[in-house]
C-alpha cells in the first residue's frame, strides 16, 4: 500500500510507546501491528469475514516487532512507531528516540497506575515538548481501576488529564469504553475482536449519567485550556445549542499539540480491548510533521550561522540517524529521519557531521512481517537505509549542496545493536 508523501504528510503519524517495564508496551505495540495489519487486509480485499482467519493465522505465526522503526496504516494514515526503550538505564536511548518522533502514547498498568520508570521517561518527553496521550492498560486485571489511574497520571505526573472514555465494566468483566466525545459504546464481548457500537441509549442508566458527568469533566477541561473552546461553550451554555464532535476533537487536538493537556484513553490489550479506538485517538489527536516546529541546524564548521529546515520534500535533503543496527539478511542498516527534501537510492549524499560522502544504498520501510523497498523518501518519514558505511547515530546527512548539521543530542558510544 502506498501513499503519496507530497500531499499527505499530514496523514503521517511519528509515534513511539512508552511505558514501565510490564506495562505492556510489547503486547500493545504486536496488537496495534495486528489490527493496522487485520486494516490492511480489508482494504485489499474488502472482505469483512477474512479478519478473523488473518487473525488467527498471524497469532499463530506471531507478530514480532524487531525493528527500530515500523511502519503500518490505520485507515488511510500512515503510521511509524519509533522504538523507545521501556529501561529506565537507557535514558540516552530514550532521548534518541524521542528526538524523531513527534507523539508518543505512555502505556500505563491499570492496576499499578503511574511508577517511577514512567516518571522519568515522562519528564524527558515534557522536556522536548513530545504531546502525549496516554493508555490506561491491563483493565482486565484484578484490582484494575481507570479512576486511580488517571489520578496517578494527575498527581504522579503532574499532567492535566483530558478523560476521552470511560471503561464499561471492571476487572474481569470489562467489556469496552465508552467514547464521551461521541457519546457512543464500545464494546468487545468474549474474546471476539470486532467491537460493536452502541448509542448512549442503549447502555444502562447509570453508565449514561456516569458517561454524561464524565463528559461534562472533559468538557470542563478543553474550556479551561482553549480560550478559542471556551468561547463557544459559553454561548453553547447561553443558547442551548450542542456542541458538535468536530469542535470538540479540534480542541483536543490543539490541547494535546501544545502539551497544555495529555488524552487518557484505556483498555487492555491482551484481551484486545480498546487498541483500536487508542489508533483513532493516535491519528486524531497526535501530531503529524507539518505540526511541529521546522527542524533546526547550523551551517557546518559554523554553529553560529543557525538554519531551519522545514518538512517539505522541495527542501535541500537533511536526515539524522537515529539507530544503527545489523540485520541478518540486510546487513549494516542505518534508520534516519528525513526532515527535508527527498532521500534517493543510489544517490551520493553528505554525512555533514563527519564532512563524507556517504552512498545511499537501497531504501526499505519496515513493516511487521516484511520489509519493503522503496526508491525514494520524502520528507517527515522514517526509513531503513543500506549501503552507509560511515554514518552513525546522531550524525546528519544532507544534500552536498545545501549541508546542515541537524541539531542533535549527544549521543555518546553510538554501538551497532544486533536487530
Ligand atoms: P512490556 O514489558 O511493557 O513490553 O510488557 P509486555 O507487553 O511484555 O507485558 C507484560 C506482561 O503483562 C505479559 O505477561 C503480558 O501478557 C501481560 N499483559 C499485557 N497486556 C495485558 C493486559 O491488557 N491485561 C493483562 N491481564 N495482562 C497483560
Amino acid at each position: 500500500m502506498a501513499i503519496d508523501l507530497t500531499t499527505n504528510l499530514a496523514k503521517v503519524r511519528n509515534i513511539g510507546i512508552m511505558a514501565h517495564i510490564d506495562a505492556g508496551k510489547t503486547t500493545t505495540t504486536e496488537r496495534i501491528l495486528f489490527y493496522t495489519g487485520i486494516n490492511y487486509k480489508i482494504g485489499e480485499t474488502h472482505e469483512g469475514s477474512a479478519t478473523m482467519d488473518w487473525m488467527e493465522q498471524e497469532q499463530e505465526r506471531g507478530i514480532t516487532i524487531t525493528s527500530a522503526a515500523t511502519t503500518c496504516f490505520w485507515h488511510d494514515h500512515l503510521i511509524n512507531i519509533i522504538d523507545t526503550p521501556g529501561h529506565v538505564d537507557f535514558t540516552v536511548e530514550v532521548e534518541r528516540s524521542l528526538r524523531v518522533l513527534d507523539g508518543a502514547v505512555a502505556v500505563f498498568d491499570g492496576v499499578a497506575g503511574v511508577e517511577p520508570q514512567s516518571q522519568t521517561v515522562w519528564r524527558q518527553a515534557t522536556k522536548y515538548g513530545v504531546p502525549r496521550i496516554c493508555y490506561v492498560n491491563k483493565l482486565d486485571r484484578t484490582g484494575a481501576s481507570f479512576e486511580f489511574v488517571v489520578k496517578t497520571i494527575r498527581e504522579r505526573l503532574n499532567a492535566t488529564a483530558a478523560v476521552l472514555q470511560l471503561p464499561v465494566g471492571a476487572e474481569a468483566d470489562f467489556q469496552g469504553v465508552i467514547d464521551l466525545v461521541g457519546m457512543r459504546a464500545l464494546m468487545w464481548r468474549g474474546e471476539t475482536a470486532i467491537g460493536e457500537d452502541y448509542t448512549v441509549e442503549e447502555i444502562p442508566a447509570d453508565l449514561q449519567v456516569a458517561a454524561e458527568e464524565a463528559r461534562e469533566e472533559l468538557i470542563q477541561v478543553l474550556a479551561d485550556n482553549d480560550d478559542e473552546f471556551a468561547e463557544i461553550w459559553l454561548l453553547a451554555e447561553d443558547s442551548g445549542d450542542v456542541i458538535d464532535v468536530p469542535t470538540i476533537k479540534a480542541a483536543i487536538r490543539r490541547g494535546v499539540l501544545d502539551n497544555k493537556f495529555t488524552a487518557v484513553v484505556c483498555g487492555t490489550s491482551f484481551k484486545n480491548k480498546g487498541v483500536q479506538p487508542m489508533l483513532d485517538a493516535v491519528i486524531d489527536y497526535l501530531p503529524s510533521p507539518l505540526d511541529v516546529p521546522a527542524m533546526e541546524g547550523f551551517k557546518p564548521g559554523d554553529e553560529t550561522v543557525v538554519m531551519h529546515r522545514e518538512p517539505s520534500n522541495t527542501e535541500p535533503l537533511s536526515a539524522l540517524a537515529f539507530k544503527v543496527a545489523q540485520d541478518p539478511h540486510l546487513g549494516r542498516l542505518t534508520y534516519v529521519r528525513v526532515y527535508s527534501g527527498i532521500l534517493k537510492a543510489g544517490t551520493q549524499v553528505l554525512n555533514a557531521t563527519k564532512g563524507k560522502k556517504e552512498r545511499v544504498g537501497k531504501i526499505y520501510q519496515m513493516h511487521a512481517n516484511k520489509r519493503e523497498e522503496i526508491s525514494e523518501i520524502g520528507a517527515g518519514m522514517i526509513c531503513a537505509v543500506m549501503g552507509l558505511k560511515d554514518t552513525t547515530t546522531g550524525e546528519t546527512l544532507a544534500d552536498p549542496q545545501a549541508p546542515i548539521i541537524l541539531e542533535s543530542m549527544e549521543f555518546p558510544n553510538p554501538v551497532i545493536e544486533q536487530a
